[in-house]
């Protein structure tokens, strides 16, 4: 156990059998009578009143064994002087000698400070160390590593890391993932071709992109039977601008020069084990083709094997289209699930639709298209050959066209184009069908189905509303003119409906309705009204004034309250305003009659 870990009970039990002296040593009081869990004694060993401890470089080291399950104590002298004294020691702190004198355990000697856990004081937690004497952290490492596999130089990790070169490379070359990249001084013993004229052997080759003898290079490695026949192939590839691997024919259009090697060779059943052997000893970053392409030659084996896999049951024929539809797809690629197959413990995933190229063709290319856009198609007449640059042009072009073709038969739906050519979003259709002008080209169609209005059909909308701003003008300003005659005829005839008001002036009822709020031709509304009763008291009584209200006396009255002709025309229009309302007389008694008549009919 360890001395922090003791507690108060076993101070006693040690304060029972050791003392201190006057000098700091620790002295034997009594042994226990009881014997120790491995047949040892329990308690100190020495003689009673004997010195206790062994001398080591820290100072005395204590020894002690517990009764029962705490079992043996180790420690520093100093440690049970401080621990008689004072107490248990809190698990950060550790007991030290004032004066630096290791074997001078007096108490006034001994203080406590904080435990450095047993690294030397002022060392760093090795996670955060940061220079270079005491080498990378793993995350460092691990980075370093990563840039190395991408082709990096040890100079651009040392500039990056910050670190210097030599520790870097100390470092990464350390560690066991650690691959050389390829490089000219593992090119020394191997056969190098005349590109002019290469001998026609069986092996594994590599083709080296030099830019000076200094510069850097790439490599690229291949297997062949016929060396002569597939590195003319790729020199006539490069040449012409049309090797499948881009990495590689920028390379050679940068005015890098090419030099041929032969690296091992060997027998046609080998190659394959070989350039895995070869490709595995060097790191990725220094090679151009990292994904090479496989040659029918070496997967034939596994194909021949997967043959009988092949079968009617495992794909759908769609009837419309006449695809193959693989039954079991990969979700992610929308291809067949691959299937695996393994000689002698090599396992190759092959892909079903160039497994149907193979059995119905013969051929394995390094690349297949599927004519009929529909990955997931096994069916051999739907597929052809080509390089990547083929496919590259070839899809831009047939995009183009497929694009439009579309574009025309959905009748420019943006959303059904985009499930069609399985975008994510709205943007690529809008993009495309920016770029190819399909907008100007067929302006008629995208008109009709775009949700903006055309210019024409904006001038329409546009021409429409100011009409009916106009007639709505119009129409206020004619409400506003017959406002008066609407009131006073609501006034006079008591019976005159909003009906019947609206049917003459040929306007709506709610406009009627609106008009005459509040209008009434009742007199007990008048009799409200503070201004009337004066003219009633010239009257004498609302009777008098109904009686009495002939043309000739309201005008007096007018006359005598000079200040409210006004209201008292209102009151009474009738007297005032008979003759002008002689033709609403007419259509009143009129359509009251139809409304009877109406009426008596049904
Ligand atoms: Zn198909």
């Amino acid at each position: 156990m360890h001395i922090t870990e003791i507690n108060s009970e076993q101070i006693e039990e040690l304060k029972k059998h050791v003392e201190i002296n006057e000098q700091g040593h620790i002295i034997t009081k009594k042994l226990h009578d009881k014997k120790g869990p491995y047949g040892s004694s329990v308690g100190a060993k020495a003689k009673v009143g004997s010195r206790r401890g062994s001398k080591t470089k820290y100072g005395q080291i204590f020894t002690y064994n517990f009764l029962g399950e705490f079992g043996k104590l180790v420690c520093k002298a100093r440690d049970i002087v401080w621990i008689l004294a004072n107490g248990p020691i809190d698990a950060n702190m550790t007991v030290y000698p004032i004066d630096g004198d290791v074997f001078n355990d007096r108490i006034e000697n001994l203080a406590l400070k904080k435990r450095n856990n047993g690294r030397r004081p002022g060392s760093k937690d090795v996670n955060k160390r940061t220079t270079n004497r005491l080498g990378l952290t793993k995350k460092e490492l691990a980075t370093a590593l990563r840039m190395k596999k991408s082709g990096a130089t040890w100079r651009e990790i040392s500039e990056t890391m910050g670190y210097s070169v030599d520790c870097i490379k100390n470092w990464v070359k350390k560690d066991e993932k650690y691959k050389p990249a390829l490089n000219w001084s593992h090119l020394t013993n191997t056969k190098e071709y005349d590109t002019e004229n290469i001998e026609d052997e069986s092996g594994i080759y590599c083709i080296a992109m030099c830019a000076n003898r200094t510069g850097c290079s790439k490599f690229y490695i291949g297997s062949t039977i016929s060396t002569k026949t597939r590195i003319e192939q790729h020199i006539r590839e490069l040449k012409t601008n049309c090797h499948y691997n881009s990495d590689f024919q920028e390379l050679y259009n940068s005015g890098m020069k090419i030099r041929a090697f032969l690296l091992e060779a060997c027998s046609e059943s080998e190659l394959l084990e070989t350039e895995e052997r070869i490709r595995g000893q060097y790191c990725e970053g220094s090679l151009i083709n990292k994904n090479r392409a496989v040659l029918l030659d070496e997967i034939r084996p596994w194909l021949e094997k997967a043959r009988h896999r092949f079968t009617k049951n495992k794909y759908t024929i769609d009837k419309e289209t006449d695809c193959w539809e693989w039954n079991v797809l990969d979700a992610s690629k929308g291809y067949g699930n691959q299937i695996g197959v393994s000689i002698k413990l090599v396992q190759k995933s092959i892909l079903p639709h160039r497994l149907s190229y193979y059995i119905h063709k013969g051929e394995y290319p390094p690349l297949l298209r599927h004519k009929c856009d529909n990955k997931s198609c096994v069916n051999p007449d739907h597929l052809e050959s080509g390089s990547h640059r083929q496919n590259g042009l070839d899809r831009s072009r047939d995009f183009r066209k497929d694009f439009e073709y579309w574009w025309l038969e959905y009748s420019r739906d943006i959303k059904k184009l985009t499930e069609h050519f399985c975008w994510n979003s709205t943007g690529a259709a809008l993009k495309w069908e920016r770029e190819l002008g399909l907008r100007e080209k067929y302006p008629e169609i995208y008109w009709e189905n775009s949700k903006y209005m055309s210019p024409e059909e904006k001038q329409k909308q546009f021409a429409k509303k100011r009409a009916k701003r106009e007639k709505e003008r119009l129409r206020q300003r004619r409400l506003k003119t017959i406002k008066n005659e609407i009131i006073n005829i609501k006034k006079r005839y008591s019976g005159a409906s909003q009906e019947v008001i609206a049917a003459y002036f040929k306007i709506k009822k709610s406009d009627v309705a609106k008009i005459t709020k509040g209008v009434t031709s009742s007199f007990e509304d008048l009799w409200n009204r503070k201004e009337m009763v004066d003219v009633l008291e010239y009257f004498n009584s609302i009777d008098a004034f109904i009686r009495s209200a002939s043309k000739a006396q309201l005008e007096g009255a007018i006359n005598r309250f000079p200040h409210l002709e006004k209201q008292i025309k209102n009151y009474v229009p009738d007297v005032f305003y008979r003759r002008d309302h002689e033709q609403f007389t007419t259509f009143f008694s009129e359509f009251i009659e139809n409304k009877k008549k109406q009426k008596a009919s049904i």
